[in-house]
């Protein structure tokens, strides 16, 4: 008997009669007093075994043992089944097989979960991912990103871009992220970093000459995990010599396109729009809006200068939310814990109801005042008042909070761009100017002066891909010039000395015929859990890791044994490490 004639998904009418061989899972056994039912399963599908006594009394032996997820091989005749047990919902529910020949060919100890159970503990599941994996959902994620990396790569193939190796063990690479360090057994107290990206080699290949670059390049970045964070993910990586904004953007449309149409999907619509930084922040208050509804942000800091209502009048900026929904003196208390929790220190409203307006700042607003917020009977007017990187965080979240809330998204699908980043921000932590996407990001043309005189008004080529609400994605035009590149670093705070130390081999490139060239990285997992319609970029990735940053399948990471160490050259502070 050969394994298989036949996927579990492929018995049809047209093959009855035919005596052929199936190999899968039991999905299901049903003992009917003699007559045994096993739906035999693979990823194709499931077809109805019938195991007779009186047909094959081996077989029927064998039929008692069957328990769920046993590996089995069946041989027998394709039949047609009677009118009244015809399964419409079953591919093969016209058809089963009248089984000759049973064997086991594996069995499985009792399960820890049901493949068909609804709300198995995720660390349960990926615990026994393989069990896991075996269920529709995940078998349906799995096949989707695979459908959607071929696309990926067969896009990136016809435009001509080539696929470079680079390396994972590399010097620090600067995405904002801390490293991964690897120990090097042959020179203790060195270490690789893993690369945050491919960013400096996949340049390297530019000023190398290679025109086009891409990779489905692997990135490590030891960061808190989330719904969209791993540890090690992957990121459409590429790069192009001799390009502006909009030849990268317009691969990126591609790109995109096309994946929709691999599924199957209706394509979003090209151009996708392009919104400038600013302008996200004042209207959405976010860098990644998502656009699926409006309840857009509006300023209201000239008409309210030298309000009479003090928080208004004394702020540096003053921005409200019209919410068409009459909200009661309990939901905007929620509400104002809510906008609190994100630094605001209250939330001042107008509620417009019954012909009148309901709120305990109304007295203190001008005539000119409540004319700039005037609204829909029906509708709430909630502000935001204070410094404006505060207000644009308040309103943002209230805006997504109750665009969720009040379920006001379309169902479309929505891409577009953000345009025009600043160059540098304020770091926090050092008071230092430092990079908003990375340090090899080119100004826009003409600002390149500001690098060393202005970087706070210096704008970048720096463009982020959103889809519903996610960034999916960040690229930029590159600095060519070494001359530009060392600016940033100073402005960054970096001696000269430093910048060589730790990017001589970037300076020096720069400084033998670097091309104009920019690109993009796109995240996969993100990708693939918006396409699958998943929540979390764990759904989307054979053996994730969890929150807290382990791998409950593995129980990595370990303690490394005495020898190991010592080989490497490391001593633990803590010899015995929780
Ligand atoms: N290296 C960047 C990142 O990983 C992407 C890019 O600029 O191409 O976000």
């Amino acid at each position: 008997m050969s394994w298989r004639d036949v996927m579990c998904g492929d018995p049809r009418t047209e093959h009855v009669g035919k005596t052929l061989t199936l190999g899968g899972w039991a999905d299901t056994r049903r003992d009917h007093g003699g007559l045994v039912f096993v739906d035999l399963r693979d990823h194709t599908g499931t077809t109805q075994l019938v195991i007779n006594p009186e047909r094959s009394p081996a077989a029927a032996e064998v039929a008692k043992e069957i328990r769920n997820e046993f590996v089995l091989r069946a041989r027998g005749e394709v039949v047609e089944r009677a009118p009244e047990t015809v399964n419409a919902a079953m591919p093969t529910g016209e058809v089963e097989v009248q089984v000759d020949d049973l064997e086991i060919v594996s069995r499985s100890t009792p399960l820890p979960f049901q493949l068909d159970e609804e709300g198995v503990d995720e660390n349960l599941r990926l615990r026994y991912r393989w069990l896991d994996l075996r269920t529709p959902r995940m078998q349906r994620n799995m096949r989707l990103a695979h459908t959607v990396i071929s696309s990926i790569r067969r896009t990136m193939d016809g435009l001509g871009f080539i696929d470079v190796w680079t390396p994972s063990m590399t010097r620090g690479t600067p995405e904002g992220a801390r490293d991964f360090l690897v120990p090097v057994r042959l020179q203790p107290g060195r270490f690789f970093a893993l690369a945050q990206s491919p960013q400096i080699f996949k340049q390297l290949c530019m000023i190398g000459g290679l025109d086009r670059y891409y990779q489905i390049a692997t990135c490590w970045r030891d960061e808190d995990l989330r719904a969209d964070r791993q540890f090690e993910f992957r990121q459409l990586d590429l790069e192009m010599a001799f390009v502006e904004r909009e030849d990268v953007l317009d691969v990126l449309e591609q790109v995109v396109v096309e994946a929709f149409a691999a599924v199957g999907r209706d394509a979003p619509t090209r151009p996708f729009p392009r919104l400038t930084y600013a302008d996200a922040l004042l209207r959405y208050g976010t860098d990644k809006p998502d656009l699926r509804f409006g309840l857009e942000i509006q300023d209201a800091t000239e008409v309210t200068r030298g309000s009479e209502f003090g928080i208004f009048g004394g702020a540096e900026t003053v921005r409200f939310l019209t919410v068409p929904r009459v909200f009661s003196r309990a939901e905007l208390q929620r509400l104002e814990e809510i906008a609190k929790e994100w630094g605001a220190k209250g939330l001042a409203y107008l509620v417009y109801e019954g012909g009148e307006v309901r709120s305990p700042i109304a007295k203190f607003l001008s005539e000119a005042e409540l004319d700039a917020f005037r609204a829909e009977q029906g509708s709430t007017v909630l502000f935001g008042a204070g410094d404006a990187a505060t207000v644009a965080r308040v309103l943002g979240g209230m805006r997504i909070h109750l665009g969720r809330e009040l379920e006001l998204a379309s169902d479309e699908e929505l891409f577009h761009w953000v345009v025009d980043f600043p160059l540098f921000e304020i770091d926090d932590d050092t008071g230092n100017w430092t990079f908003l996407h990375h340090p090899f990001t080119a100004p826009i043309a003409g600002h390149e002066d500001r690098v060393a005189g202005d970087p706070g008004n210096a704008l970048s080529q720096h463009y982020d891909l959103v889809w519903n609400g996610w960034e999916l994605g960040s690229g930029s035009i590159r600095i060519h010039r070494a001359d530009v590149q060392q600016d940033v670093f100073r402005t960054m705070g970096m001696t000269d000395d430093e910048a060589r130390g730790k990017f001589a081999f970037l300076l020096d490139a720069l400084a033998m015929g670097a091309p104009p060239h920019g690109g993009f990285a796109m995240g996969i997992e993100r990708f693939l859990a918006l396409m699958a319609d998943e929540p979390n970029i764990r759904q989307v990735v054979a053996f994730p890791k969890v929150s807290s940053g382990s791998d409950p399948l593995t129980g990595a990471p370990a303690p490394a044994g005495t020898e190991q160490l010592r080989e490497l050259g490391i001593r633990l502070v803590d010899e015995n490490p929780t």
